[in-house]
């Protein structure tokens, strides 16, 4: 039985169980995002449609085309070049963009680790080709 990544209560939606994610535990992270959205110090630049872009707005606040849509640990927004919480954020939205919600949860703290905490300071480019790449590379072994 497919249960919740979240939770582990068991998926009875054919929404939830594509999600990963069960009813409560998503209206929660949604909730989450709405309250959370005004102290993120995040701005955008563009659409991510491509690679991921990470820069330094002259403030120092993160710049990125990658939008904030799932909210699990950091209030005060993505970060890069350390294991903080905002960098697991910027991770975990990465990976929701590149993939499934199952593969992103899965996947976002070693996502993490491998492309966004030996990031400079000021930041840089991932190629989307690069993380499709990782993920394919992941999801085999997870799947064998
Ligand atoms: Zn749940």
């Amino acid at each position: 039985m497919k249960t919740c990544l979240l939770c582990n209560k068991p998926l009875t939606e054919p929404e939830s169980i594509a999600r990963g994610i069960g009813p409560d535990c998503w209206e929660k992270i949604q909730a989450d995002v709405l309250r959370y959205r005004h102290s993120f110090a995040d701005r955008y630049c563009g659409m991510l449609t491509e690679n991921v872009l990470l820069k330094r707005g002259n403030d120092d606040a993160p710049l990125t085309n990658v939008t904030h849509k799932v909210f699990l640990h950091a209030t005060q927004g993505y970060e890069w070049g350390n294991t903080s919480e905002g960098a697991a954020d910027l991770a975990l939205n990465i990976l929701w963009h590149f993939a499934t919600p199952a593969v992103a949860l899965r996947w976002y703290q070693v996502f993490k680790r491998d492309f966004l905490a030996t990031l400079p300071y000021e930041g840089g480019e991932i190629e989307g080709k690069v993380i499709r790449q990782w993920i394919k590379d992941k999801t085999r072994t997870l799947f064998g």
